[in-house]
């Protein structure tokens, strides 16, 4: 193939740099980050509400007791007292108690993703994912060629009937799928969580057929009611099967996304890989990044900031909801997210949610249509709505607009039929401050 005017090294890109294409909606939601928009597409955390001089002191303290550790190269599996802290403490509230050996410290844990897929799927190999699943861990999964299949969820997440009909159609095509990977709690897009039973005939759907299970948890600290209420996180799936499962976390919705520290928890052999695999990518982690992280969970209130978070978030969570109910058309629904950051729309029928993206930002209101989180074209009738990030008054004013643009749809599709058609519904991927 050749190259272009605009690209002469077009024709040669590995097959799997094909798949990695920005998409038309990024232009959109660099309009939608203008200060008059009120963007609920954004999955950034608050983090203007963390206490800025707390952690200038903790990183000035940091860097002068132990700056030629912070300033120098580190082991590639991660610091050895971060990776205590996480062991002993911070994956303790969802049930778990791993070695500080089985743990990986890793550039967020968007890198621990990269790396468990770099070392188990080959071209072409079967990855089932829930039906919508985070973008981040889709743009993964294509890097990496694999064969992504989607599997229903319900109002309790991944649907353990579709999981085990997904399984057989995968074997009956003469293949093994590689991975099941879930976001159990919380989920980024859904904004529903699997309660401890589903947990429970995942794995054993997932051990009986012998497949490997990645559980995504970035968000599992962060729930807000319901049986998560005052701090009970859910139990991680990890917490029940040791051998079966590499759970991912994360400080960035915890502490700081730009910290950009996350981490896997893997059985001994696939944490090995998983080291070699991280030298051969970065040589190790932000030294720096990590002391900061263990000195600010060995000196700062840490649990307290988690509780802070939370009571903002939920009163976001609120101010959705109740304005969302107060103002949206008839036909449209949503989950009712109990933590996290996402609540899922869908929308009265015949409408796209990706026709209306345009007009939606010219309202002056973003959202994620449902396309961007399914690698087939399904979820056009869907979007994603992230509470996270604006005040709740203007988390109000953009359910007011987002109102206004889905009445107006409705008016042209009972006029004309459809509201309009887009070219291609392949996926759309949203950059890094809107996955
Ligand atoms: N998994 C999920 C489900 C997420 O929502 C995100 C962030 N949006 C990540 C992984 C990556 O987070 P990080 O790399 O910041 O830890």
């Amino acid at each position: 193939m050749a190259g272009s005017r605009l690209d002469p090294w077009l024709g040669s890109y590995a097959s799997r740099a094909r798949s990695m294409s920005a998409s038309e909606i990024r232009s959109l939601f660099a309009v939608a980050s203008r200060p008059e928009v009120v963007s609920l597409a954004g999955g950034m955390p608050f983090v203007q509400a963390l206490s800025v001089d707390d952690i200038a002191d903790s990183v000035a303290a940091m860097i002068r007791t132990k700056g030629a550790v912070a300033l120098q190269y580190g082991s590639g599996q991660g610091d050895t007292t971060l990776r205590e802290q996480i062991a002993n403490e911070v994956v303790a509230p969802v049930g778990i108690s791993a070695h500080p050996d089985d743990v990986v410290v890793t550039t967020g844990s968007q890198m621990a993703l990269d790396l468990v897929v770099r070392v188990f799927c080959d071209p072409g190999d079967v990855v089932l994912v829930e039906a919508p699943s985070y973008v981040g861990a889709l743009g993964v999964f294509r890097a990496y060629e694999c064969d992504i299949v989607h599997v229903a969820m319900d109002e309790e997440g991944l649907s353990p009937n579709a999981l085990e009909d997904a399984i057989a159609a995968v074997i009956a095509s003469g293949r093994r799928p590689k991975l099941i990977y879930t976001i159990p709690s919380f989920h980024n897009p859904a904004g529903v969580t699997q309660g401890p039973l589903r947990r429970t005939q995942i794995l054993e759907i997932a051990n009986r057929h012998s497949i490997l299970v990645l559980e995504d948890d970035p968000y599992g600290l962060l729930g807000f009611d319901g049986p998560y209420a005052d701090g009970a996180a859910p139990r991680a799936m990890r917490a029940d099967d040791s051998q079966g499962v590499v759970y991912l976390g994360s400080f960035s919705k915890t502490i700081a996304s730009g910290l950009r520290v996350g981490w896997a928890i893997a059985p001994h052999g696939v944490r090995e890989k998983l080291v070699l695999a991280a030298e051969s990518a970065i040589l190790c982690p932000s030294n720096f990044s990590q002391l900061t992280v263990s000195d600010y969970l060995a000196t700062q209130p840490w649990t307290d900031q988690i509780k802070t978070f939370r009571e903002l978030y939920r009163e976001r969570r609120d101010a959705l909801l109740e304005s969302l109910e107060a103002m949206m058309p008839r036909g449209t629904s949503w989950t009712v997210p109990e933590g996290g950051f996402y609540s899922w729309v869908t929308l009265p029928e015949g409408l796209d949610s990706r026709a209306m993206l345009p007009r939606a930002v010219a309202a002056l209101v973003a959202y994620v249509p449902g396309t961007g989180f399914f690698v087939d074209g399904t979820g056009t009738e869907s979007l994603r709505l992230s509470y996270c990030y604006p005040e709740p008054d203007r988390i109000r004013e953009g359910v007011r607009r987002l109102a206004g643009v889905v009445e107006s749809e409705l008016t042209l599709v009972n006029t004309f039929g459809s509201a309009g058609h887009h070219a291609d519904s392949g996926q759309q991927t949203p950059s890094p401050d809107v996955a």
